[in-house]
């Protein structure tokens, strides 16, 4: 049940059998470090074709089509349970990969296991519907799976998004091919081990590891896929909505943000600048909620940028497994390229460095991929650092003058994920709340994240919600059943 790969990559997960390919392979490699982790097999069209079909055939099994939805929530449950006793060795597996902090990924190791304990209650509590007849018949609403789900996740969480999209996937009755991100494979293979140990019958979870180019693009494109859940950069999220859209296949995206967080003259500016912070550099920006763009009410800009100043530039940066380490690196070298470039382009257009703005000095963090929390002012919002997702540790800084301000400025933004709101007026905070374009506002509080709240973007923060009751519903498509009562339709 567990992976065996002996020396060579590590395999992929289809039809309940692990699968190595000796010949095309990548690497994983530390951020904190620079090491190689080990080498991961690449799943290659023809691994997607048989997992496709494995999926199919094991998704029309009775014992799969017909389990009754207690029992199907039973084996959840057992995930949940054997994710938790694994904690640790899914919680490692994703900071070796992406370079999180400990703490950080053993908390999200925790909310994935909530995730199918919730999932597990949402399978065994759904109903159907009987909807008003406007004749003499029964009409109802039945809610049934598509068949084969594709998931496709990013690496700032795979721990938290493959649970997020796995659990009411299968909930819902259908048969998953997951594809984590070649930056982080091994939360994905965990979650495929734990579904074989939990009881879920072979094929009803493949897990095939490779990039968007090969693997991820096969998969999309494969007719035998009647559904997308996808979380992930907003370009790829419109490649794989081209593909969905050409193929007729509903496709739920979640996508990239830029989210303004918001501070009015008379907002409680110490617990702002705590919200502020955790909002920015916890996960060393990477998530895309992140409060990447702060706009300040001008009357307490200077004293709240000083206060924020003065709080980041004490934050403790840390290798991942460091006691109390609060920021880590970022995940990859090559992210830190693309960070570097969003900050000298924010020099270039008149920006001014508040703090960080650079990798850190000392000599621990030289070999990993470290860039110091950052605060860039003196920038408008056509500025391209303001304007583009840059998901780093790299905070934007703008004045405005009053709500009317606030609110154009706001959003002036192609992303509409989520916003943060920080007044002591409570009209005021209903007012902007219901007037941001994003599909989460948080009043007073900032990444407050829930399972049972559905989650989402406006704009070209994607389409379709996660999470809550409805996130199961996602996975579903209705049915409409007449039943004629007129006992003269009768034999
Ligand atoms: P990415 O878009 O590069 O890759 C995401 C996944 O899609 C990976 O598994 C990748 O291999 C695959 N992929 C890429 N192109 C593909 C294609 N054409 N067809 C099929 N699969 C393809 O994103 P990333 O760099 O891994 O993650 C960072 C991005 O994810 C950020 O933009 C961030 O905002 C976004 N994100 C969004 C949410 C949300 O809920 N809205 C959550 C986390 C991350």
């Amino acid at each position: 049940m567990s992976q065996q790969s002996g020396s060579g990559p590590k395999p992929f997960l289809i039809n309940g059998q692990w699968v190595s390919n000796s010949r095309e392979f990548f690497e994983s490699v530390n951020p904190a470090t620079g090491e190689l982790n080990y080498h991961v097999s690449i799943a290659l069209p023809e691994h997607v074709d048989a997992a496709v079909a494995s999926a199919r055939a094991a998704s029309r099994q009775p014992a799969w089509r017909d389990m009754l939805p207690h029992v199907r929530a039973q084996i959840l449950l057992r995930m949940a349970s054997l994710i938790t006793e694994r904690a640790e060795e899914f919680a490692r597996a994703q900071m070796l990969e992406n370079g999180k902090v400990w703490s950080e990924c053993k908390a999200q190791a925790g909310s994935a296991a909530a995730t199918f304990r919730y999932f597990a209650a949402v399978c065994e509590t759904q109903g159907a519907e009987v909807t008003p007849p406007r004749g003499n018949y029964l009409s109802m609403t039945a809610y049934e799976p598509y068949g084969v789900v594709a998931a496709i996740t990013p690496w700032n969480s795979p721990l938290t998004m493959e649970a997020q999209k796995v659990a009411p996937a299968l909930a819902a009755g259908n048969a998953v091919i997951l594809k984590p991100s070649e930056v982080t494979p091994s939360a994905a293979l965990l979650l495929g081990e734990v579904a074989l140990q939990a009881g879920l019958p072979a094929g009803i979870l493949n897990v095939l590891t490779g990039d968007g180019r090969i693997t991820g693009k096969a998969l999309v494109e494969h007719p035998g896929v009647r559904m997308v859940s996808f979380t992930g950069g907003t370009a790829s999220g419109r490649a794989i909505g081209m593909v969905a859209a050409q193929r007729l296949i509903p496709a739920a995206l979640e996508l990239g943000g830029k989210s303004p967080h918001i501070v009015f003259d008379d907002a409680n500016l110490d617990a702002a600048v705590e919200n502020i912070m955790g909002g920015i550099f916890e996960g060393s920006g990477q998530s895309c909620v992140a409060g990447s763009r702060l706009f300040v009410q001008r009357g307490v800009h200077d004293r709240l940028v000083g206060l924020l100043a003065e709080r980041a530039g004490k934050i403790k940066l840390g290798l991942p497994m460091t006691q109390g380490a609060e920021m880590g690196p970022v995940a990859s070298f090559g992210h830190r390229d693309r960070i570097e470039k969003f900050v000298e382009s924010a020099i270039a257009e008149g920006g001014r460095i508040l703090l960080g703005g650079k990798r850190p000095e000392a000599a621990e963090f030289e070999k990993g991929a470290f860039f110091l929390p950052t605060i860039i002012g003196g920038l408008d919002n056509r500025a391209t650092a303001v304007r583009e997702e840059i998901f780093g540790p790299v905070l934007c800084v703008l004045p405005f003058d009053d709500e009317e301000d606030l609110i154009a400025q706001a959003n002036d933004s192609a992303y509409g994920l989520a916003s943060g709101i920080w007044t002591g007026n409570y009209q005021r905070a209903w007012r902007v709340a219901r007037a941001l374009e994003t599909g989460l506002v948080w009043i007073n509080t900032y990444k407050q994240l829930s399972i049972s709240t559905p989650f989402g973007g406006y704009k070209d923060s994607g389409i379709g919600r996660e999470k809550g009751v409805s996130g199961m519903r996602l996975y579903q498509q209705s049915k409409g059943i007449y039943w004629s009562m007129d006992p003269r339709n009768m034999a």
